[in-house]
């Protein structure tokens, strides 16, 4: 199978390109390079000769038809898996333009040149034809103590992230519906794992912690989210691809819903176990203004795609998050060339700074 990745530079993108490539499947991977996109996180492909041989890189923006338009027709694809976006909330705050342009519009664009491909396509490449567009649990807007979020949810979003992303959800419901493109959605909840861009919190949280620098905490940390390892996640995504059923969505979470002040604390006894230090990490625990119209509680009820597609995660919250916090301690490489560059772990989304 041949598929077209958009934002396959960037942390989820580049797990499922990297499974994809594993899996033996020729990938495309189109993206822009934004200070988000990292080809390092891609060198287990393109280091490997065979592995490469069956991996192309293109630089384009989602939003710019041309150029989406000469990946479909370089590359043929078999199926679009789109991911690029922007992603972090802090930013959509301080500057919510850039993520109507890539999400809304870029998807827009995306769904257009997937239109145009598909409906040129011979009869029995037609039929066989996935665009899979991944989205967030973000789009349901916010829990109270109880419920879960699941494909029946009505949409809520609250922030400026999660609004472009509702859009960007019911654009691919209507090209499937209005134009018949074979279209599947996907809303997953928080992901964390290894390649994570340090402005999110457990990447953030580790470095910090290994650096013995203060560990922000949003208001009184008492937000839930509900967390999966970024494996899991592109796991299911080729489990969609595969065999999801055109038209549907599916909620993709790992059961794992902790407060987000929880979240730091194990963290900081992780990286006091793996990387011993005078005093314990949780003594640098601050907290710092709460994000504006922060939402409460997410959390999934993932049986549809475990009952329909057999997904199950592999890790525990707790083996997931060792792994990752020992990923970045040993790959200094990696987080020190992100580090170095645009981004200085520097407070964003605070509304006063917009
Ligand atoms: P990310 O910010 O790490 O990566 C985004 C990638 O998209 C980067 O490589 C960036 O260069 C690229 N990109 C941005 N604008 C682009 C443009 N205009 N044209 C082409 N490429 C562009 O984000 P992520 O965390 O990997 O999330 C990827 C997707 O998964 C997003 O659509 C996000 O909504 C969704 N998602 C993420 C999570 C999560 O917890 N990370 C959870 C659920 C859904």
């Amino acid at each position: 199978m041949a598929v077209l990745v958009t934002g396959g530079a960037g942390f989820v993108g580049s797990a499922v390109v990297r499974q994809l490539v594993r899996a033996g499947e020729r990938v495309a991977n189109l993206d822009a390079l934004t200070y988000a996109g990292n080809l390092d996180s891609l060198r287990e492909v393109t280091d490997d000769l065979e592995a490469a041989a069956s991996y192309a890189f293109v630089r384009g923006d989602v939003a710019d038809a041309p150029a989406v338009r000469r990946a479909f027709e370089a590359h043929r694809p078999d199926a679009v898996v789109h991911l690029a976006a922007e992603s972090h909330v802090d930013r959509s705050i301080d500057g919510p333009g850039d993520f109507v342009r890539t999400n809304v519009v870029g998807t827009f664009v995306v769904l257009q040149e997937a239109l145009r491909y598909w409906r040129a396509l011979p009869a029995e490449a037609r039929a066989r034809f996935r665009f899979l567009h991944v989205s967030t649990d973000e789009v349901f807007g916010s829990l109270g103590a109880e419920g879960h979020f699941t494909e029946a949810t009505p949409y809520a979003p609250n922030s400026p992230y999660s609004a472009t992303k509702a859009g960007s959800d019911h654009l691919v419901r209507a090209w499937h519906h209005t134009y018949g493109l074979p279209a599947v959605v996907t809303n997953c909840s928080n992901n964390y794992g290894p390649y994570q861009f340090p402005e999110k919190l457990i990447p953030l949280v580790t470095l910090n912690a290994l650096e013995g620098r203060p560990l922000p905490v949003y208001g009184r940390g008492e937000q839930v989210r509900d967390w999966l390892f970024v494996e899991d996640h592109a796991a299911a995504l080729r489990l969609v691809l595969a065999r999801g059923a055109v038209g549907e969505t599916y909620a993709i979470g790992g059961h794992n819903e902790r407060r987000n002040l929880d979240v730091v604390g194990a963290v900081c006894d992780l990286v006091d176990e793996l990387r011993p230090g005078a005093r314990p990490r949780r003594e640098l625990i601050t907290f710092v203004a709460d994000r504006p119209g922060h939402d409460r509680r997410y959390a999934i009820d993932a049986s549809k795609v475990a009952r329909e597609l057999g997904w199950a995660p592999a890790e525990s919250f707790e083996s997931g998050l060792r792994r990752t916090v020992a990923w970045y301690l040993e790959n200094r490489w990696w987080w020190e060339r992100v580090r170095s560059g645009v981004y200085r772990g520097e407070r964003l989304g605070r509304l006063e700074a917009a």
